[in-house]
């Protein structure tokens, strides 16, 4: 039986008229009770050097809440998810001091500014009702009342904690859900390669190659977001028509980051389930992303926005990409091994014969004097797999002390 994991999913909100005002005074509350915490933080030690702790501030919480009646109906572990937050702001504040980095002590915030609350216990302040075949719902909030939701969540399981979030005018609710995912992994042993041009390059255990290519909306958001970014531009600093510009911008970022996410999930689980292991380098993303514009980690001055979409997908999506399979090849109980590439050098390294030989990066072809002539992206997927599987036969080797026919026989 697997195991229990956490799992996040989000639902969007589509609350009533009414619901909606409600929500708002919500947030409006959580809002005042986090800035006037900060505020009694900020005089207490003012006037008393006295550092509150957490502890202080949900003890005063109690007098708040029977002092003031609308606090009073505010969900009490909610308003202390709050606090928790703020705690959490001056704990980051503090551990930046110690560090010496910039501190940055933390701020009021706007309403605006203020993206939401957080419950700690299903049944307490929130309860969720997941629809048929476990899509969308409706979530029980005290004091707003039942509201629809729409989202998916790909196992089911119990809800634990709930996160209400406002982003651009829109609701949405982020479960933390406890499930036992079930999944299954295949019968081939596969090694993997994260390119630039083209997203991942897979070699087979049957000598065949197969290659995922990077998804076309990047391109296509492409000209709509510069489009949008250059509407923005025009626009007087702190106008209204500057922040009503903004909303387009925001909303391409938000379907792109949405498709991608989906287009990871996807050959996530594509790769998983044909496999029963899959090798890869670990990644080196500074290579990855070096342009003459700078890395992600340092990059040039005035370096164009437009190169914003192109560069951010770049750099993150291998990274999650693997960080997904990690996580489903654990779930589907299948070997995932991490290359040591700064030891294996998969790119310089031949898989016919296991020479070393420097390539340039501009250098897209493998041509080993051994005769064998591979796309660079495919030798290095091939030396992923031989690798793992060269390593997994000498432990075997060295543990049992002996060729592994025996447990080859009873497994074939
Ligand atoms: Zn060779």
């Amino acid at each position: 039986m697997e195991s229990a994991v956490s799992r996040k999913v989000v639902y969007r909100l589509y609350p009533s008229r009414s619901q909606e005002a409600a929500l708002l005074d919500m947030l409006g509350l959580h809002q005042r009770l986090y800035n006037a915490a900060l505020e009694q933080r900020i005089a207490a030690w003012r006037l008393q050097r006295k550092s509150l702790s957490a502890y202080d501030q949900s003890r005063d919480l109690t007098e708040l809440r029977a002092a003031d009646e609308r606090y009073a109906a505010l969900n009490a572990q909610s308003a202390q998810v709050t606090l928790h937050r703020l705690h959490l702001a001056f704990q980051a504040f503090f551990s930046r001091c110690k560090n010496g980095a910039t501190p940055g002590f933390p701020r009021f915030k706007a309403f605006d500014r203020f993206s939401g609350w957080g419950y700690k216990t299903h049944g307490d302040g929130f309860r969720f009702t997941p629809g048929d075949g476990n899509r969308h719902g409706k979530l029980r909030l005290s004091g707003i009342g039942t509201i629809s939701v729409r989202g998916r969540a790909r196992t089911p399981g119990d809800a634990k904690t709930c996160e209400i979030q406002r982003k651009a005018g829109r609701w949405y609710a982020s479960l933390s859900v406890s499930c036992r995912p079930q999944r299954t992994g295949g019968t081939q042993a596969i090694g993997l390669d994260w390119g630039v041009e083209t997203f991942a390059t897979i070699a087979h255990e049957n000598a065949t190659f197969s290659a995922i290519e990077n998804p076309r909306f990047t391109r296509q958001a492409q000209a709509a977001l510069e489009s949008a970014q250059q509407n923005l531009a025009r626009k007087a600093k702190r106008s209204k028509n500057r922040a009503k510009a903004r909303l387009p911008v925001a909303a391409i970022h938000r379907k792109t980051a949405a498709k991608r996410l989906d287009f990871l999930r996807q050959q996530s689980a594509k790769i998983v389930a044909q496999s029963w292991l899959i090798a890869t380098e670990t990644l080196a993303i500074k290579n990855m992303t070096r342009s003459a514009k700078g890395t992600i980690e340092s990059p040039g001055r005035n370096v164009a926005q437009k190169a914003g979409l192109n560069r951010e997908i770049l750099a993150t999506a291998p990274r999650k990409s693997l960080d997904m399979i990690r996580y489903k090849a654990a779930e589907a109980g299948i070997a995932f091994i991490e290359v040591p590439s700064r030891k294996v050098k998969p790119s310089q390294t031949c898989s016919g014969c296991w020479k070393q030989r420097k390539k340039a990066l501009s250098e897209r072809m493998h041509i080993c004097a051994c005769g064998l002539i591979l796309s660079r992206d495919q030798n290095a997927a091939r030396v992923n797999l031989w690798w793992s599987v060269c390593m997994l036969l000498a432990a075997y080797r060295t543990i049992a002390g002996r060729e592994p026919t025996g447990c080859l026989a009873q497994s074939a």
